[in-house]
């Protein structure tokens, strides 16, 4: 089992504090999703936990199986089996998406382990079928001339090859047409194991009709301000964030 532990979490970007103290356990096994109003800092608290480089801790931690995450580089971070999806992807030109596939596959392997090319091939077919998606998008290059629905397909493949433990999935299901939303969910529950946890960022409770969560939390304000199961996403459908920010006293 492999746990992520965020504890007392602030973040500065540019200057100013947007997470104030987040506090999240995430196990494998476990499937959570985030809520909360735009600008809140959900998409600060996951590029935080990847490493991104603008984004500085001034105060708590991030610890991988007792292991602080400020001493691990990016690709430490990926080889110890985490994984960001990002809300919007980035485009890469004169990568291919295989070669990009590849090269991730492989950074998350031992140098002596490195994946055999038919091997790889395989792999990538199966999961690309199991996706709907063409045999072309891999020689495109990564993300380019994409549609926004192709994107978030294309992120759920590269996490499919990769098997993380923890994937982080930012607004995977934003732009996305009920069928795209269908197979995007069914790839993420074709992970579903004792070895894999995801943190699902969203701002629609249909996702979650798809992926059933175990622990929905909201965000607000730069903090988890509360934790429920599927239900607590079914209430903020229909009563918004106000009527929470209410009931908790909250002056955000
Ligand atoms: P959410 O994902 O909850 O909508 P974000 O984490 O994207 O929120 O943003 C939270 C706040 O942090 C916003 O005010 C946003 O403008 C600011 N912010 C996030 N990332 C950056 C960045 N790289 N540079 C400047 N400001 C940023
Ligand atoms: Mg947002
Ligand atoms: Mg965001």
């Amino acid at each position: 089992m492999k746990t992520l532990e965020i504890i007392d979490l602030h973040v500065t970007v540019e200057g100013k504090e947007i997470l104030k103290g987040v506090n999240l356990v995430v196990n494998t096994g476990e499937i959570h999703a985030i809520m909360g109003p735009n600008g809140t800092g959900k998409s600060t608290l996951s590029q935080t936990i990847m490493g991104h480089p603008a984004y500085e801790i001034t105060q708590g931690k991030i610890i991988l199986d007792g292991q602080d995450l400020a001493e691990m580089s990016v690709d430490e971070r990926a080889r110890a089996g985490l994984f960001l999806a990002m809300q919007y992807p980035a485009e890469i030109q004169g990568i291919t998406n295989f070669e990009f596939m590849r090269s991730a596959v492989n950074a998350r392997r031992a140098d002596d382990d490195q994946v055999n090319l038919m091997d790889f091939i395989k792999e990538l077919d199966e999961k690309r079928e199991f996706l709907s998606m063409s045999n072309e998008m891999a020689n495109r290059y990564l993300n380019e001339g994409f549609s926004g629905g192709e994107k978030k397909r294309n992120e759920i493949l590269q996490m499919m090859m990769i098997h993380p433990n923890i994937a982080i999935l930012d607004e995977i299901d934003s732009g996305l047409d009920i069928d795209a939303l269908k197979v995007v969910s069914k790839g993420v529950n074709s992970m579903r194991s004792d070895d894999f946890a995801t943190l699902m960022i969203t701002h629609y409770q249909r996702l979650l009709d798809y992926i059933v969560p175990d622990f929905v939390h909201v965000m607000m304000g730069g903090k988890v301000v509360k934790t429920g199961g599927p239900e607590l996403a079914k209430r903020l459908e229909g009563e918004g964030y106000r009527a929470l920010r209410d009931e908790l006293g909250l002056d955000i």
